[in-house]
């Protein structure tokens, strides 16, 4: 049998280049020079699985790190005349990636598997469009049996079967990295990423139980944390070294890389130990595990940047959120990160539960805070998007929040609003969220131009895009610029 593990389509109807985040949601970017690829890592588990453990013939292919439209994907996955297609698709995507799933089944007669966010939580409409498997949260095993032909009814995750438990991420061998190569996924590579890293994953799972997190409640339904065994994780960092030598670094692109920190302190030592400190690290890190001790460990091994989940300013939207960390807390450790000689990272979102203009401003404030004080190198902004299968998406579907008229491809958290609160709609939470979008890039530009001029910014930017994309990306400053003025006039009152 000839099984196709496909990717979501990487362009959609409307010409739009979608980032697929894996076990997170996927978004559009209009502009190309906006655009990169995460690695599909666990379709990518999955493929170097079956290949394992079966005798099937199986092909990899990711449609979003080839940037094709459906109608392109279509023609590239029927020239592998599947007998299955093991798709995964967000609720942005599900559309065209049905549409493309059921003509590949018209033509070919292949089953077709769905696996992902959208299909744990609405399997039954996907078996009603005509999908033969639905996969409902971690799917490596579910997919492998039934790839093995084992009975329908016995196989746990399988739609409408119950999950099964979660997998011992131990016993996985290491990702697809033959029919797809893990360096292209540097190529742009993840935009705050400054090396040629290669996308790993040491752990899986989180202690954690944010309202809004797709990982923790569609994929894993508990909250939860796995390591690997360290020597694994070095033997594969040393394979990808051997096989490219390009390589720069690591981005632990985990849900949480550093939730034991004797797990941090023995991966840290392995790295030095076996003489991979010269690479450049970075890490998906849980504040509440920070402390200088594992910092320093960190920075010793070569690791140089840490990504922490700030989300907002506002107590009432991080209880609402179920986010159990005090703001206190995460200055604190940044300033111990930024003593100790490492970069950081935060994320922020707009619109969550709780919030309201008054919330989300205060946010707005904090990172601008953060960023004049130097305490934050990079920053990515979201629109807090209920994806289905989240309690933060049931919470709004009964409350009747959702906006009318709502279509699939508006779940994309970087640029629509999904909820009209009373007090707060999805046009006010998309302005809000525009608005520090600008803010955050001109005191990033301004801070960066005093400390490095603006031959520094060509020259990198020139590095990673090219000429065409240094006089795109010029233009869009200049844009921003004349749109912060914009902001400056309207809060004369409140200046930022
Ligand atoms: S901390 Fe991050 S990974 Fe953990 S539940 Fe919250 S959003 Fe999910």
């Amino acid at each position: 049998m000839k099984i196709v593990v496909a990717n979501s389509i990487g362009r959609d109807r409307k010409g739009n280049y979608i980032i697929h985040s894996p076990s997170r949601w996927s978004e559009a970017v209009k502009n190309k020079y906006h655009w990169f690829a995460y690695y599909p890592w666990e379709l990518a588990y999955l493929s170097a699985l079956l290949k394992h453990e079966t005798k099937h013939r199986v092909k990899f292919v990711d449609g979003c790190l080839m940037r094709l439209g459906g109608k392109d994907y279509y023609k590239h996955i029927i020239a592998e005349s599947p007998d299955m297609l093991v798709i995964e698709s967000a609720t942005r995507m599900i559309e065209e990636n049905v549409e493309l799933a059921l003509k590949v089944k018209a033509a070919t007669g292949a089953k077709i598997v769905f696996v992902g966010p959208h299909a744990s939580a609405f399997p039954q409409k996907l078996i009603d469009m005509g999908i033969d498997y639905v996969c409902v949260g971690e799917y490596e095993l579910t997919v492998l049996e039934i790839v093995q032909s084992k009975k329908r009814n016995e196989i746990l995750g399988l739609y409408p079967n119950v999950r099964r438990p979660l997998l011992d991420i131990k016993k996985l061998p290491w990702p697809e990295d033959n029919d797809v190569s893990r360096l292209e996924y540097a190529y742009p590579g993840e935009p705050s990423s400054e090396f040629r890293e290669i996308q790993m994953y040491a752990t899986r799972g989180c202690p954690g139980s944010c309202n809004f997190c797709v990982a923790r409640h569609v994929y894993y339904n508990k909250a939860n944390w796995r390591p690997r065994e360290v020597t694994d994780v070095i033997n594969e960092i040393k394979h990808l070294r051997d096989k490219y030598p390009l390589m720069q670094g690591v981005f632990f692109d985990e849900e949480v890389h550093n939730a034991d920190r004797q797990f941090v302190f023995k991966l840290t030592e392995a790295i030095i130990e076996n003489g991979l400190s010269d690479l450049r690290f970075e890490a998906m890190c849980d504040v509440r595990f920070l402390d200088a001790q594992v910092m320093r460990a960190m920075k010793n091994a070569g690791y140089y940047k840490l990504r922490i989940g700030i989300e907002s300013a506002s107590e009432k939207v991080m209880k609402a959120m179920g986010k159990t960390i005090d703001l206190e807390k995460i200055v604190n450790t940044l300033k111990t990160a930024k003593s100790i000689g490492l970069k950081t990272y935060g994320t922020f979102t707009f619109g969550a539960l709780g919030s309201d203009v008054k919330e989300d401003e205060k946010t707005i404030k904090l990172m601008r805070d953060l960023i004049k004080n130097n305490l934050l190198d990079n920053l990515q902004l979201s629109i807090c998007t209920p994806q289905p299968g989240t309690p933060f998406y049931e919470h709004v579907r009964r409350n009747s929040l959702l906006r009318k008229n709502i279509e699939a491809c508006d779940y994309d958290g970087g640029i629509f609003a999904v909820i009209d609160y009373p007090n707060y709609t999805h046009r006010q939470i998309e302005a809000m969220k525009r608005k520090a979008l600008v803010i955050r890039d001109h005191y990033f530009m301004n801070k960066r131009i005093k400390d490095k001029g603006v031959r520094d910014w060509i020259i990198s930017a020139f590095r990673r895009y090219g000429w065409w994309g240094v006089s795109t990306k010029a233009f869009l400053r200049i844009i921003n610029e004349l749109c912060f003025v914009k902001i400056i006039k309207l809060n004369k009152k409140n200046r930022f």
